[in-house]
C-alpha cells in the first residue's frame, strides 16, 4: 500500500490495524448520505431504517462467526468486548455461585484480557496463567490439568497479536463444555482471517473488532452463547438487550457488517495469497540473513503474520532507519512500555532475542512489489546493522 502522494511507503503492520477497505468506505458513505437517525427511535421511518441497518450489520457479523445474530452485542472494540465478556461473566458468576471463583488465561493473551484477569484477583478470584511452549502454542492438557470444581472462566485467544500462532480453540471448547466452564475466546486477530466456528459447542464468549478486518475503528462485538449469563458493565438504556447501553453508532456498524461480509466471502483465497507472499518474504529474508529465526511455529499461524529475530540486530534502530516501511517491534498497544514483549518472553526468548525481533503483518492490499521493496530496504539495513 502506498500513501496517496509522495515517496513510496509500504504498510506491513496489519496486526496493529487494517486499512479501511474502499468497499467498506463506500457502504458507510452510502449510509451517511441517507441522513441517518437514532436506531432506537422506534416512532418514525428514519429510526426504522437505522434499526434495519444495525440489524443487517448484526446478521453480517454473525454470519462471519457462524452464530445467530441475536447473540451478537456491539461494543466499542475488542478491548471493551473482552472486558464485558470476562468481567461481565465474573460478576454474574459471583452472584450465581455466591462469590469469586477460579479462572485460567493463557500466558500470551492481549492486555485487554490478561489485565482484566489480574484485576479480578483483587476481587478475590484465583488466577492461573497457562504457559505456552517455545512455539507459542498452548497444550489443551495444560488447561485440563488446571480445571477445578470452582473454575468459572477459561480465556484462551484464537490467534496471537504478535506471533500469529493459532490455538486449538475447538479442543479447548470441548474441554470447557464437558467441565461446564465458560470459555472466553479473544478472536480479534483470527476473525475474518482464519476459519472460526464460534457456534461450536463450548464457546461461551468470543470477541472481535472491526478495525482488524478492514472495517472502521471504534466498533467491535462480543458473541454471547445463548445460555451464558453476563452482567453489564455500563448502566443506562436498554440497547443491546441492556448488556451494552448507549446508542449503537450506525455508520460504524454498517462498516463492520460490510467488512465482515467481505471477509466471509474472500477469507480463504486471501489467506492463500498472503501465505504465498509471506513465504516469499521469509525466503528472501533468509537469504539476507541466514541466521534469522522465526519466533513461534510457522504453522498453525495467521497467513499474513511473521515475527522474526535477526541475531545481533537492534530491531528498534532498524525500523527507525526506515520509517517508510511500516513494521513494528511488537504490539502497538504495548508501545511506550519499557519492558520487553510479554508474548516473546512467554516463549522463552532472551532479552537480546526480543530486542532483535520484528513483527511483519501482511494484508489485503500487500503486493509482490511491496515484498520486494521490503527486502530491498531490509537488505541495506541488515548489512549495515550486522557490520556496524
Ligand atoms: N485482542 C487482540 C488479540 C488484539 O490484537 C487487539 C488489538 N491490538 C485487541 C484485543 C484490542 O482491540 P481494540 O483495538 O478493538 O480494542
Amino acid at each position: 500500500m502506498n500513501s496517496d502522494s509522495g515517496p513510496r511507503e509500504v504498510y506491513l503492520d496489519h496486526n496493529a490495524t487494517t486499512p479501511l477497505d474502499p468497499r467498506v468506505k463506500r457502504a458507510m458513505g452510502d449510509y451517511l448520505k441517507s441522513g441517518g437517525a437514532n436506531p432506537h427511535s422506534s416512532g418514525h421511518k428514519a429510526g426504522w431504517r437505522a434499526a434495519e441497518a444495525v440489524d443487517r450489520a448484526r446478521r453480517q457479523v454473525a454470519a462471519l462467526l457462524n452464530v445467530r445474530a441475536e447473540n451478537i452485542v456491539f461494543t466499542s472494540g475488542a478491548t471493551e468486548a473482552n472486558n464485558l465478556g470476562i468481567l461481565g461473566r465474573a460478576l454474574a458468576a459471583e452472584r450465581e455461585y455466591g462469590g469469586p471463583g477460579h479462572l485460567l488465561c493463557s500466558a500470551i493473551e492481549h492486555p485487554s484480557v490478561c489485565e482484566v484477569c489480574h484485576h479480578l484477583t483483587a476481587r478475590g478470584w484465583a488466577l492461573e496463567v497457562v504457559p505456552v511452549d517455545r512455539g507459542g502454542l498452548l497444550d489443551p492438557l495444560e488447561v485440563a490439568r488446571r480445571l477445578r470444581p470452582e473454575t468459572r472462566i477459561v480465556a484462551v485467544m484464537a490467534a496471537n497479536h504478535e506471533i500469529g500462532t493459532l490455538q486449538p480453540v475447538q479442543t479447548i471448547a470441548e474441554l470447557c463444555s464437558s467441565a461446564g466452564v465458560v470459555y472466553h475466546c479473544d478472536a480479534t486477530q483470527a476473525a475474518g482471517k482464519a476459519p472460526l466456528d464460534a457456534g461450536a459447542p463450548g464457546i461461551g464468549l468470543l470477541s472481535l473488532s472491526a478495525h482488524k478486518i478492514y472495517g472502521p475503528m471504534g466498533i467491535g462485538a462480543l458473541y454471547i452463547e445463548g445460555r451464558t449469563r453476563i452482567a453489564p458493565l455500563l448502566h443506562g438504556g436498554n440497547q443491546e438487550r441492556g448488556l451494552r447501553p448507549g446508542t449503537v453508532p450506525v455508520p460504524l456498524a454498517v462498516g463492520f457488517g460490510a467488512a465482515a461480509d467481505l471477509c466471509r466471502k474472500e477469507m480463504v483465497a486471501e489467506a492463500e495469497r498472503l501465505k504465498g507472499l509471506r513465504d516469499a518474504l521469509l525466503q528472501g529474508l533468509g537469504r539476507l540473513c541466514p541466521d534469522l529465526t522465526v519466533n513461534g511455529v510457522l504453522e498453525p499461524r495467521l497467513a499474513g503474520n511473521l515475527n522474526i529475530h535477526f541475531p545481533g540486530v537492534a530491531a528498534e534502530d532498524l525500523l527507525l532507519r526506515f520509517p517508510d516501511l511500516h513494521l513494528s517491534t511488537g504490539a502497538a498497544c504495548a508501545t511506550g512500555r519499557p519492558e520487553p514483549s510479554p508474548v516473546l518472553r512467554a516463549l522463552g526468548l532472551t532479552p537480546q532475542e526480543i530486542a532483535a525481533s520484528i513483527r511483519i503483518g501482511l494484508g489485503r492490499f500487500t503486493t509482490q512489489d511491496d515484498v520486494e521493496f521490503t527486502l530491498e530496504r531490509l537488505s541495506a539495513g541488515l548489512s549495515r546493522s550486522v557490520s556496524g
